[in-house]
């Protein structure tokens, strides 16, 4: 398959974790699957008609951003204070070009912020107020405290309220429910995009690994496209997305290789848990996980949709 055809592959995650099959319900695995496909059907339709990879992780982030389901944009986790704190990437394979925030609050979608970080300032990551300031001149749309409530989360939250403890999502559970997408365009072209709500409880304006470009999110045409979802803080330290990137690049190993060897054999070990979803130039696609399991999902010009959160 040559870099120039018309192959487009798509790939997305939901979050990783210890998903116990006994907690989930019929109903609930249903809603999952369901917001996985609406996600892949969202970003596949651009990719087949021609579009670009960047509008396809784009539309497939905010589909899962829109939804309650997932730590991310809507569904976003409480933090220590009873707010939300959100953080975004997106990443062009084309130029290395950048966007990122972190620590925002009341933007409806954190990765179309992201996007405009990289389009339309000459920065590349912005955090908290100076990050809400300028959504507003950009016209983002905001939210109100309500629409970011969620009665599930709530209890989750209150559950911790006033303690030191943070939770990963639900975290009786360890779930990451961050969400992602990565995209190999008609043209040739990779991007990447990721986002989340963080930690329940979290304090202190923590940030992970979600914002940080290298760590979170990576793209590049040369190599590959990375989208990570697990405990934030190995993600920082073992700069995972980018690891990937330089194992191909520097040692010439495939996608599925490199994918591999940071999830199972430098982050496992060291207790960092969690996955990546990737996709490289000829359109190969890996969903690596060290967890129990990865809501994730994938399709191309050559696999119909499919959708899993287990190792099934
Ligand atoms: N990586 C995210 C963070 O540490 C959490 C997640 O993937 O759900 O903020």
């Amino acid at each position: 398959m040559s870099k120039g055809s018309s192959i487009w592959t798509l790939a997305i995650h939901g979050g990783a974790g210890t998903i116990p099959h006994e907690e989930m319900t019929g109903e609930k695995k249903d809603a999952y699957l369901n917001g996985l496909r609406a996600a892949l059907d969202a970003g596949r339709g651009i990719l087949a008609s021609g579009g670009t990879a960047l509008d396809a992780v784009c539309a497939a982030v905010v589909s899962m951003e829109d939804s309650p389901l997932f730590n991310a944009g809507k569904g976003s986790v409480y933090t220590f204070d009873g707010t939300h704190e959100m953080d975004a990437s997106v990443m062009n394979g084309i130029d290395r070009h950048a966007g990122a925030v972190a620590g925002i609050s009341g933007v409806k979608n954190p990765i179309l912020l992201s996007r405009a970080v990289m389009e339309k300032s000459d920065h590349v990551f912005l955090s908290g107020k100076g990050a809400e300031e300028f959504a507003r001149s950009q016209g983002i749309v905001f939210e109100s405290e309500e629409y970011f409530h969620d009665p599930v989360r709530f209890e989750q939250w209150r559950s911790v309220a006033g303690t030191n403890s943070y939770m990963l999502d639900h975290s009786q559970t360890k779930k990451f429910s961050t969400v992602g997408a990565v995209a190999r365009d008609k043209h040739g072209h990779l991007a990447s995009a990721t986002s989340t709500g963080g930690m329940t409880n979290k304090r202190f304006g923590r940030i992970g690994d979600t914002p940080v470009i290298a760590s979170g999110t990576w793209a590049d045409n040369n190599t590959c496209a990375v989208s990570c979802t697990g405990h934030g803080e190995y993600f920082l330290r073992w700069v995972v997305a980018y690891d990937v990137a330089c194992l191909m690049e520097y040692k010439g190993l495939s996608l599925e290789e490199a994918c591999k060897t940071v999830v199972q054999n430098k982050l496992r070990p060291n207790g960092g848990e969690g996955g990546l979803i990737a996709v490289d130039p000829l359109g190969n696609i890996a969903l690596e996980f060290n967890s129990d399991g990865m809501y994730r999902g994938s399709c191309s010009d050559r696999s119909e949709p499919s959708v899993l959160i287990w190792r099934d």
